[in-house]
């Protein structure tokens, strides 16, 4: 019998074998699979940070036993893509090649140019939308616009559009052992920070699918209140399961497919599933938000960089202990809760008067969900210039935030110590605290926890004369 030229499957944000649209296609060809991942080294605007690399290597981890399990095996390259891709085709005389599509500018030039030069050699080339639900060239306005509203976006999906079925892990793959070199995960380069790591190690409990274990614990345990309690950093009442989806060991169609037979709590879940997709179609069809405003406007805007401002927020020594613990949670679990990351992303740019991407790089650097699309609509959702975003003159009080959301202090206690003996009345601002109060706390402000680094009423003033400025500009041209 003649021997079948195989089909390579591309793996990149889509590590997972179960609903894999790129994987199940080519298996339905009947060719045997070449399964690779390339890590690329190329430097760019925003290179892989080291929560991300931590959880990289877990994820390749697990995918890999994965494909062994069905008989199969993870080739893992390092280099440029291109360049990787047609070695591999031309030592084994793969005929094509099938991935899904990863909606960042980086990813999208380089692709398109591959596949330009693949099918000038005759590769079968089939590129899929499975790190979505649904194909963000159908999503669009009458008037064959993309949507720049959430709620309207949101709104065609699910009244227009079909979420299909998911589809299953393929059975009986044809494998071969092509004998090309592969790498194994720990010969790949990727940032390195052994202190940090040792931190995720002993906060995340990664496993073999645990992404299925955290999705249904979450659904057995947290969906029903999930509404009333997402807003309380201080409460474990979300999924947890961003870096799962950023990497892609779990599709969003499962997830949803699986919280769909719920009902309390599960409109608003899917909606911030919703979100998700919304980020990465802005990212798609407007590929300069990858750095720049969405909302040009804001591209002129007076932003005061201060190197010294701008270390003492990531160190978490503002003398605000809502940021100061939020960036504690963040450098110590490579995570940190949605409702902290908007009153930093706040603090930053609208009472220090940072630009937004100084934010967003260094959020980037220690997430371990880092998702440029999310990461940039969340940093230009706060500082105003973004699709949809919230309005410049909306300025989170971080004092207020924290009455409302931690009352008690009981996040600012988990992740400032210093501040555990604090009183509750004062833990939202030790400023207050006469130094009785203070001394009983044993806190010395400007030594075991520091004095604020502005003031916030002045500094709001300053914003919002830089914005008018702005707006000013705007009306006049
Ligand atoms: P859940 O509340 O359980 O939500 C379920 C899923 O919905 C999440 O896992 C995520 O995939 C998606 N989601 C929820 N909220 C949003 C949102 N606002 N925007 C886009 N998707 C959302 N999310 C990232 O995945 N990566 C990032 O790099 C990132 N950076 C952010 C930066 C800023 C300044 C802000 C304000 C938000 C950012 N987010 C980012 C969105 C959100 O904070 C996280 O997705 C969420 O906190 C992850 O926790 P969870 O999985 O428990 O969320």
């Amino acid at each position: 019998m003649m021997k079948k030229n195989p089909i390579i499957v591309w793996f990149r944000q889509d590590l997972r074998l179960l609903d894999n649209e790129a994987f199940y296609r080519a298996a339905k060809e009947n060719r045997p699979i070449i399964f690779i991942y390339i890590h690329s080294i190329a430097k760019t605007n925003w290179h892989l940070g080291f929560g991300s690399g931590f959880w990289l290597k877990k994820a390749l981890e697990f995918l890999s036993k994965n494909l062994s399990e069905i008989n199969s095996k993870l080739y893992i390259f390092q280099g440029n893509p291109g360049t990787v891709l047609e070695s591999v085709i031309k030592k084994t005389k793969a005929e094509g090649l099938y991935f899904n599509w990863v909606y960042e500018p980086d990813y999208m030039q380089k692709d398109k140019a591959l596949i330009r030069k693949l099918i000038n050699k005759k590769i079968d080339i089939k590129t899929f939308h499975s790190c979505l639900l649904f194909n963000p060239d159908e999503i669009k306005t009458k008037e064959d616009h993309p949507y720049k509203v959430f709620t309207q976006f949101w709104n065609c999906c699910l009244k227009y559009h079909k979420i299909n079925k998911s589809y299953p892990i393929p059975k009986n793959i044809l494998f071969e052992d092509y004998k090309i070199p592969s790498l194994g995960i720990k010969d790949l380069i990727l940032p390195k920070n052994d202190a940090f790591e040792k931190k995720l190690e002993l906060h995340w409990t990664l496993s073999k699918n645990s992404e299925k274990k955290n999705l249904n614990s979450f659904i057995s345990k947290k969906l029903k209140n999930y509404s009333k309690n997402r807003n309380f950093p201080f409460l474990d009442g979300t999924s947890k399961l961003s870096a799962y989806l950023h990497f892609g060991q779990i599709s969003p169609k499962v997830i949803i497919e699986k919280i769909k037979k719920k009902s309390n709590g599960s409109d608003d879940f899917i909606k911030e599933i919703g979100w998700r997709e919304f980020s990465k179609y802005i990212m798609y069809h407007f590929p300069q938000t990858e750095s720049k405003c969405f909302k040009e406007e804001f591209l002129k805007f007076p932003w005061n960089y201060n190197k010294k401002l701008l270390s003492l927020w990531q160190q978490g020594r503002t003398g605000y202990p809502i940021i100061d613990a939020a960036i504690n949670q963040l450098i110590q679990t490579g995570w940190m809760h949605n409702r902290c990351r908007m009153i930093v992303a706040s603090f930053l740019i609208k009472d220090l008067l940072q630009p937004w991407q100084e934010g967003a790089k260094f959020f980037y650097r220690y997430l371990v969900d880092a998702d440029l699309a999310s990461n940039n609509m969340g940093w230009q959702w706060s500082s105003g210039c973004g699709a949809d975003a919230a309005p410049f003159f909306r300025i989170f009080n971080p004092i207020l935030q924290s009455k409302k959301f931690d009352p008690e202090g009981l996040f600012i206690k988990k992740y400032l110590p210093e501040l555990k003996n604090l009183d509750k009345r004062f833990i939202h601002f030790p400023m207050n605290a006469d130094l009785n109060i203070l001394k009983k706390a044993k806190i010395v402000l400007g030594k075991t926890y520091p004095y604020p680094i502005i003031d916030i009423d002045t500094a709001r003033k300053k914003a919002l004369k830089a914005f008018r400025k702005i707006v000013k500009k705007q009306k006049l041209q």
